[in-house]
């Protein structure tokens, strides 16, 4: 429990400068200037020219997220809702339906008297706004460095890095993503809920325009994603019981559009071009001890869900606000940055919104991937009855749109 001396100590060091710890850094900008907190950020993938002005070259080959109206206002707050927007695709509406079976639900916007149910972003496009916003912050960027050893100390956690760095952090937010194997060396345990399934992602393009329409498709295989992109190009997450994906990511691109054509149907027309494909195996993972006395983990390192409802993102970025407000509390008593007490008051912020994600989006991939005919036939009753009800069906508007928790 001893200190090094060459460790430079920092109030806050975000582990990880994916989505969320790149989110959390801009978050922190105005607790920086209050309080002239010292901020780390460590990311240990290169950025393509961080340092250069914005500008974007659409390509097929990138994913893309979901983005709720409620994580829209969190960018705002952020100061980044601008240039994110620039290469958004407002969602109009969501189309869900089961294959083979009769019943659809829409949510419109309209119903819900906004202008889009939410927006999807290309995650390269998200990234790269994120990124150049930190490099106008005064906080440290080390990039690339990768976290090697992260230890408990009296003030908190020491880190050693790639690049030789040594840190020590009063807070640590570990946001990396939950694979490089730091919670295994702090004894973090997750739970693990295998769904047995894989995500094929590609970018799509598709015969008519999308007109804002995101299609969530259940087939006998699983869900099927098809989300409308910036221009008329549409991203596909195509949900395939484990291992069955591989014969389909090495398909010709006109059998496997072919095949997509088959499983999903006319509907949203036809797909005439496919970018490269992409393969993520599915689990509910989550960290059993979410804060200790100097840590939060924040993002996939906490929980990653499955991707059918677009929800992952979305709630780590209002775990990123909820915790950059429980530390403007802290910060305003008095309190230490990593002291368990403020530690736990934002875990309690979080639990609730966390527990009904999860059930959520759980729930629905599990509803879904049962195949018992007498549930079917509830399943389309349910998609029909959602589709009437009106106070039903925009309550999961106001649900898939993150401002109802
Ligand atoms: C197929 C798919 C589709 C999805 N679609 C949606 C959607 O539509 N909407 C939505 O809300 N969510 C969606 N999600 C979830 C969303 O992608 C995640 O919630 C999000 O990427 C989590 O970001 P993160 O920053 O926590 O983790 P990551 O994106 O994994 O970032 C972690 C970062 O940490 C860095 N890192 C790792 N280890 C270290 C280390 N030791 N030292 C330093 N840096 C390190 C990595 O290089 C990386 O940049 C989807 C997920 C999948 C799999």
């Amino acid at each position: 429990m001893v200190t090094p001396k060459k460790a430079v100590t920092h109030d806050i060091v975000i582990i990880g400068g994916g989505l969320v710890g790149a989110s959390l850094g801009c978050a922190l900008a105005p607790l920086i200037e209050r309080h002239a907190l010292r901020v780390a950020v460590i990311e240990a993938a290169p950025l393509p020219s961080s340092e250069a002005p914005l500008t974007w070259q659409p390509s097929f080959d990138a994913r893309a997220s979901a983005i709720a109206e409620g994580a829209a206002q969190r960018f705002r707050r952020l100061g980044v809702w601008e240039a994110m927007r620039q290469e958004a695709a407002p969602i109009k509406r969501i189309h869900i339906s089961e294959r083979g079976r009769f019943g659809a639900t829409r949510l419109n916007a309209a119903d819900v008297g906004v202008d889009a149910l939410g927006y999807v972003i290309p995650n390269a496009w998200m990234g790269r706004v994120l990124h150049y916003h930190l490099t106008g912050l005064p906080l440290e960027w080390h990039c690339p460095a990768r976290v090697e050893t992260i230890a408990p100390i009296a003030e908190g956690h020491r880190l050693t890095l790639s690049d030789g760095n040594e840190l020590v952090g009063a807070l640590t937010v570990l946001a990396d993503g939950g694979r490089s194997g730091l919670k295994e060396q702090l004894g973090i345990d997750n739970a693990h809920a295998p769904y047995e399934q894989t995500a094929l992602i590609a970018n799509v393009a598709v015969s008519q325009p999308h007109q804002g329409i995101a299609y969530e498709r259940f087939t006998r295989d699983g869900p099927i994603a098809l989300l409308p992109l910036p221009g008329n190009a549409m991203e596909l997450v195509w949900t395939h019981p484990a291992g069955e994906e591989k014969a389909r990511m090495t398909l010709s691109d006109s059998e496997f559009l072919a095949q997509l054509q088959g499983a999903f149907g006319d509907r949203a027309g036809r797909f005439t071009h496919v970018g490269s494909r992409h393969a993520y195996p599915l689990t509910l993972t989550t960290a059993r001890e979410p804060v200790r006395p100097g840590l939060a983990v924040l993002g996939n390192a906490a929980h990653a869900l499955h991707p059918v409802a677009g929800q992952g993102f979305n709630l780590a970025l209002r775990g990123v606000t909820d915790l950059v407000d429980t530390l403007s509390d802290g910060l305003a008593a008095g309190q230490p940055l990593g002291a368990m007490a403020l530690l736990e008051a934002f875990e309690r912020r979080r639990e609730d919104d966390r527990a009904n994600v999860i059930r959520f989006s759980d729930g629905l991939v599990r509803l879904f991937g049962l195949d018992l005919p007498l549930l079917s036939h509830a399943r389309a009753a349910g998609l029909i009855g959602l589709n009437l009800a009106g106070p039903l069906r925009r309550s999961l508007a106001r649900r898939a749109m993150g401002v109802e928790r």
